[in-house]
């Protein structure tokens, strides 16, 4: 009997047991379960945080590298999206973004050129300002027609291209009409010139300057603009009163400036 008792207790022991285990195992594996999730959970949200402190500090570099002139920023970022996945990619596109947004403010100043356009606009004669302010004629123009006294050549001429407007020496000389400056030259007989073009087959001739000019080669003008100083080099109007050469010319043939001044 007793032997009996005890087995059946030993075996009524052993179920309890294996109950009691299997009950208690339950709860043991969830609540594996729950701090397996918990633990990973901690970890992610810390690998995450730290994942973005690298990705912050790579940002500086990268941002100092971008400045250098050797180009070290791909072998920098490409090592990056290896170690540092996502946030270090999203780094990457910033960078490149931040950088294509400062290249168009640098190349703006270039293309500002306001003056180029002056020439554009249509020349009308009428609107010609005098080169030198005032109106008074040392030596009419004479092509072909009556002819003029050349003081210097001592003898008439009918070969007078352009007007010779009385101006003091050394007294600014200003464009006549808005154009662009096509010619700087020193003429055999009148001179330093400066020749500006304009528009509708115009073009103004300003002659016995000085040689310091104060305008370059192919530089847009407004009229009324300062483009040199009269002098003195015209050989072939040396002996007459200090003036400017001034000559109009349209589509190939000089006319008499003075009908527009
Ligand atoms: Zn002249």
């Amino acid at each position: 009997m007793k032997k009996k008792i005890f087995k059946d207790d030993n075996s009524s022991f052993k179920e309890r047991a294996l109950k009691l285990a299997n009950k208690e195992g339950f709860y043991v594996a969830i609540f594996l379960c729950i701090t397996l999730v918990a633990t990973m959970l901690v970890y992610f949200v810390n690998d995450n945080a730290s994942n973005k402190d690298i990705a912050n500090k790579d940002t500086a570099i990268v941002e100092q590298e971008t400045t250098d002139p050797v180009d070290n920023t791909n072998a920098i970022i490409d090592e990056d999206t290896i170690g540092a996945e996502e946030p270090a990619t999203e780094t990457a596109t910033q960078v490149d973004k931040t950088t294509k947004e400062e290249e168009p403010k640098t190349e703006e100043p270039k293309t500002e050129q306001p003056k180029e356009q002056a020439p554009q606009s249509n020349t009308n004669l009428k609107d010609m300002v005098s080169p030198v302010g005032a109106k008074e004629v040392v030596m009419a123009f004479s092509m072909g027609g009556e002819p003029v006294y050349s003081q210097t050549l001592q003898e008439f001429t009918s070969e007078h291209t352009g007007v010779d407007l009385k101006a003091e020496e050394g007294q600014e000389v200003k464009a006549a009409l808005n154009g662009k400056v096509t010619k700087i030259y020193k003429d055999g007989k009148l001179g330093q010139t400066i020749i500006i073009q304009h528009s509708n087959g115009i073009e103004t001739r300003y002659s016995n300057l000085e040689e310091k000019v104060a305008v370059t080669l192919n530089q847009s003008v407004s009229a009324g603009d300062a483009i040199g100083k009269v002098g003195k080099t015209a050989t072939f109007e040396s002996e007459d009163p200090s003036h400017l050469h001034f000559e109009v010319w349209q589509n190939g043939k000089c006319i008499d400036p003075s009908e527009y001044l």
